[in-house]
């Protein structure tokens, strides 16, 4: 999908603040400083849309991304952040839980792990929580472009055997850094808008 028109409309805290068009719509789950808001912009065709390693500590909120009026990406606050408090990380599990479990819309996650490691507890605990629900997901393996591409099959299969990734789920090899992978995650994406 060629991606001109890319619009902010909400920063959520709460369901009532929900776009509610219907319009399908894609979760972006990750770790902190994992690639995620590069992943988001590369995608959408922007430098800098979505905040680029947003440090913990502010508000946590679900923004919602229009694109070419037809699709919403939803950026989900990246986990994993050691430094934060028991408090903020309970706020942000039952912000997310709430999002995941009652969106009708939502359509996948997308989680972003980074290829050059094995997925953390982190990244294994938020794809079963995503399998509880039955959530559809699509794996990111991003920073592609860091290690030889010799290598990504192998690294690839690492991913999935740490996830114990279902088979109805899938593993794109991507880099945010040359576009590897782009066209390919807007064909599932535009597969699954036609289910
Ligand atoms: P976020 O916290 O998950 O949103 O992570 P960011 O998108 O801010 O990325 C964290 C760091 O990794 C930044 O310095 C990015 O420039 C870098 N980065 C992200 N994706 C890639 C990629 O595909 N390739 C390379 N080489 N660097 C990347």
């Amino acid at each position: 999908m060629k991606v001109n028109q890319v619009e902010l409309v909400i920063s959520a805290v709460k369901p009532e603040q929900y776009p509610s068009e219907g319009f399908p719509e894609f979760a972006l789950a990750g770790r902190s400083n994992v690639g995620k808001s590069s992943f988001i912009n590369k995608m959408i065709n922007r430098k800098s849309m979505a905040r680029t390693s947003s440090k913990p500590g502010k508000t946590q909120t679900l923004n919602f991304y229009k694109i070419e009026e037809s699709i919403y990406f939803v950026d989900v606050p990246g986990y994993g952040y050691a430094k934060v408090s028991k408090t903020e990380r309970e706020a942000w599990g039952k912000m997310i839980e709430k999002y995941f479990t009652t969106r009708e819309g939502l359509l996948a996650v997308l989680l972003i792990v980074d290829l050059r490691h094995p997925p953390t507890a982190d990244d294994v605990m938020m794809y079963d929580f995503l399998k509880h629900y039955d959530l559809p997901c699509i794996v990111i393996a991003t920073k592609a472009d860091k290690i030889p591409r010799g290598k990504w099959d192998k690294h690839k299969k690492v991913v999935k055997e740490t996830l114990n990734l279902d088979a109805r789920d899938e593993v794109v090899v991507f880099s945010s850094e040359t576009g590897l992978g782009k066209d390919h995650v807007w064909n599932i994406l535009l597969n699954f808008s036609k289910r």
